[in-house]
């Protein structure tokens, strides 16, 4: 017999978990959440958004102040001095404040932390350090790991995961980021700012994969002008450490044999594996629970998250689809009210996503590769050099690209590169969302002068007729 009785388990407190687990509470189900750090929020507020985007903030501050962008402005500073320390502490802070925050949302809705490692013992039942749990429903959110890379083993201190990149002592002399994802140009951008040389080595022929094609090759020029260095169609093999840096081998993605080079060695100071991340599901006894795994090691879903096994639902990193921590979210709401006999949706088709280097790229639809590929699509751009509000404040990199179904003008996807896009795609987002077409928003009244002004603009570009260029 099963010492605590739930109607709802929730299996990680990350973005999906704790969403799901408010969200069963608010509706009136007995809830419990269990988590195995000492601390709620996951991966997003332990080690992930959060830490990274404080550390960007920062990063960027320092860059503006050291690289003569405030003196533009007539704000002169002197002395500019990097105290990386405190830089690390406002970090912790700010991780600190918001996963308190989340322990007291769990209080404030009666939501028990079951603090361990669960693992299933059947379909209906959980065992954490040895005491079992039974509840109606368990809600699998247990997120996601990076994936390792073979050859080159991860020591927290030289090669780092991105945990090891948001904490090194040190600003490195040279970094080298495997992997040209979200990761790798996010904590690149860190270092980059703060005096490191990096060079990303990616294995595919364009950095961040899965983007729209004029977006990957704008952004790969912006960041080569800021310093960054590129080897791509390149895969690392090997990284050794010697004494106080690192030897990493390197060959044509493609083989050293096919006559697109040779196998050569670089030094780092810092090594930042970033190739991806792999959803966890280790010592989960998922084999007692009867669950499966996918090829990729994920657990399948159906359209209201439900799992094969009925009581067993799974919802964020641990499924597919991207790995964002506002697709967490919506699917820990989802999840919820499915369980409570509501009606929970996700609309997977809008899902927007954002790189918050400077300038920030964001996304949200089909790319124009994927548009062109189901039919005929007009597209309107617009560059952030024409748009007032974007050369008034000295960002004059990037565009906002429009893509629209030929016929009917239903906008099918938006993407864009601009200081502040990742504020700028939540409105293409909600038009996609209401169905809209390039028309509606091009006769959407946008205030003026904002960077928004550009999303309109692109979308008058769709019929060629944008004002300002
Ligand atoms: P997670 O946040 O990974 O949470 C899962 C939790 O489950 C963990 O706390 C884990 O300890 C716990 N757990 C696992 N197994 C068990 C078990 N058996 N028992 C008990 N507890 C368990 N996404 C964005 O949208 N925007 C960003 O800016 C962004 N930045 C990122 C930066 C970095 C450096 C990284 C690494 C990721 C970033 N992400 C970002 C991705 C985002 O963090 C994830 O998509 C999100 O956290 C997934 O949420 P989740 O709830 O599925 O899982
Ligand atoms: P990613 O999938 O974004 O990028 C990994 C990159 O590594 C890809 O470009 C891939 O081609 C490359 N790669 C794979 N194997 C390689 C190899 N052997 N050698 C060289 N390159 C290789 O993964 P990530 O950057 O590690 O991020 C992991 C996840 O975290 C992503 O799914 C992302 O959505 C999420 N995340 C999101 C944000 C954000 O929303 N701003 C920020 C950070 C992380």
């Amino acid at each position: 017999m099963a010492e605590t009785d739930f109607d709802v388990i929730v299996i990680g407190a990350g973005p999906g978990g704790y969403v799901a687990a408010i969200r069963a509470a608010q509706l009136g189900l007995r809830t419990a959440c269990v988590e195995s750090r000492e601390t709620l929020g996951g991966t997003c507020l332990n080690v992930g958004c959060i830490p990274s985007k404080a550390l960007l903030h920062a990063s960027e501050l320092f860059e503006e102040a050291n690289h003569g962008t405030l003196a533009k402005w007539g704000v002169k500073t002197t002395g500019v001095e990097l105290d990386l320390p405190t830089m690390h502490a406002t970090r912790d802070e700010a991780v600190k404040g918001l996963t308190q925050g989340v322990a007291f949302l769990f209080k404030k809705n009666k939501i028990e932390w079951l603090k361990g490692h669960a693992r299933f013992t059947g379909k209906d039942a959980i065992e954490i350090g040895g005491t079992a749990y039974r509840a109606k429903n368990f809600v699998i959110a247990t997120g996601s790991s990076v994936t390792p890379l073979p050859g080159v083993e991860i020591d927290q201190e030289r090669i780092v995961d991105s945990t090891g990149a948001l904490a090194l002592p040190k600003v490195p002399g040279h970094m080298v980021v495997i992997g040209g994802g979200v990761i790798g140009l996010e904590l690149g951008s860190v270092w980059r700012r703060l005096g490191a040389k990096v060079t990303v080595v990616e294995f595919l022929d364009q950095i961040l994969p899965g983007m729209d094609g004029d977006v990957r090759k704008e952004a790969n020029k912006i960041f080569r002008k800021q310093g960054f260095e590129f080897r791509l169609s390149t895969k690392v093999t090997k990284a050794e450490r010697k004494g106080e840096s690192v030897v990493l081998t390197m060959e044509p993605a493609a083989g050293p044999s096919t006559g697109s080079g040779q196998a050569e060695t670089i030094e780092a100071d810092v090594v930042l594996v970033s190739i991806g991340r792999r959803p966890n599901t280790e010592g989960l006894g998922l084999d007692a629970a009867g669950i499966q795994l996918n090829k990729r090691g994920q657990i399948e879903v159906d359209h209201n998250f439900r799992t094969g096994v009925p009581g067993i639902w799974a919802i964020g990193d641990v499924t597919p689809g991207p790995m964002l921590a506002h697709k967490a979210e919506d699917e820990g709401i989802a999840v919820a009210e499915n369980i409570a006999g509501l009606t929970g949706i996700v609309n997977h088709n809008v899902i927007p996503s954002v790189v918050y280097t400077m300038p920030e790229i964001a996304g949200v639809g089909l790319t124009e590769e994927e548009a062109k590929a189901h039919g005929e699509v007009r597209i309107g751009r617009f560059p952030m050099m024409a748009n007032s509000r974007a050369k008034t404040n000295r960002e004059p990199d990037g565009f906002v690209k429009v893509i629209a179904d030929a016929k009917s003008d239903r906008v099918l996807g938006v993407w864009m590169i601009a200081s502040v896009a990742g504020t700028m795609i939540a409105q293409a987002a909600q038009a996609m969302e209401f169905g809209a077409t390039s028309e509606d928003i091009a006769y959407t009244c946008h205030a003026h002068p904002t960077h928004s002004e550009a999303v309109k603009e692109a979308a008058m570009a769709v019929r060629g007729l944008p004002i300002h260029i």
